[in-house]
């Protein structure tokens, strides 16, 4: 029997290489953003992100960012809109800008790039076969920084085929930063369970101390490409790389 009710997952570091959003999802974006509105320019989802990427980027030109191309929508050609808008994602994305408008567009073009077969959400073969087992005896939910609609992207259109089906709930920083043990208490308390019959499993030592100070279970997941641990952390906590270990 396991000691746990329900195993609470994050994505990047743990059931997935950080290099896939580095390496694959980031690069999708800058590769076929021009592309990418070329060929759908008269879709109106595609004409609200390039309102809100041209307010953005006329509001970020107002106030002197020098990388900040201003698109007027009157009087540029669609062609010379199209190359605005993509030479302004490049440099948001290269300065890592998290703003509405640039994930809104971001969050669209990869829902077209996974359900076209382009991209695929990257999974460690351990965690696959974990959270099937798991799925049987308790219930797994995913707690990451990446938006719940990234996620059911991410695992429903996963290297190891749809895996939503195996997941039972997911939560991303609306309920609360990673970072912080007040955000796995409302977890506990949104699933309806005892923090202590929650295991938690991260590569980030930081949310490894917020979810055990909530009271739950923990485990640090230790992949190929994570960050460091500190000794303290090596010395206090459980370590995986191997979540078969867990079950
Ligand atoms: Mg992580």
């Amino acid at each position: 029997m396991l000691g746990y009710d329900i195993v609470l997952l994050d994505v990047e570091g743990t059931t997935t290489p950080i290099s896939f959003v580095h390496e694959v999802l980031f690069p999708y974006i800058l590769d076929n953003v021009d592309q990418f509105l070329k060929a759908k320019w008269r879709d109106p989802v595609v004409q609200e992100h390039v309102r809100a990427i041209a307010d953005q980027t006329n509001k970020d030109a107002q106030a002197g960012i020098v990388h900040a191309t201003p698109i007027d929508l009157d009087a540029d050609t669609p062609e010379v809109i199209r190359q605005k808008v993509a030479a302004n994602v490049n440099w948001q994305m290269k300065a890592d800008r998290k703003i509405a408008a640039l994930k809104g567009l971001q969050g669209y073009m990869w829902r077209f790039g996974y359900a076209s077969g382009q991209l695929q959400g990257v999974m460690f073969d351990d965690a696959v076969e974990a959270i099937k087992r798991w799925s049987t005896d308790c219930k797994v939910f995913i707690y990451s920084s990446g938006s719940v609609e990234a996620q059911k992207l991410i695992f429903g259109y996963s290297d190891h085929g749809d895996l939503l089906p195996y997941i039972s709930g997911h939560y991303d920083t609306n309920i609360g930063s990673k970072q912080e043990s007040q955000s796995y208490t409302k977890i506990a308390e949104d699933i309806g369970v005892l923090p202590k019959r929650i295991l938690f499993i991260s590569d980030n030592e930081n949310e490894i101390y917020a979810a055990d100070q909530a009271g739950f279970q923990t485990v640090v997941s230790v992949r190929p490409g994570n960050p460091l641990l500190t000794e303290a952390t090596k010395k206090n906590y459980k370590l995986t790389s191997d979540f078969m270990e867990l079950l």
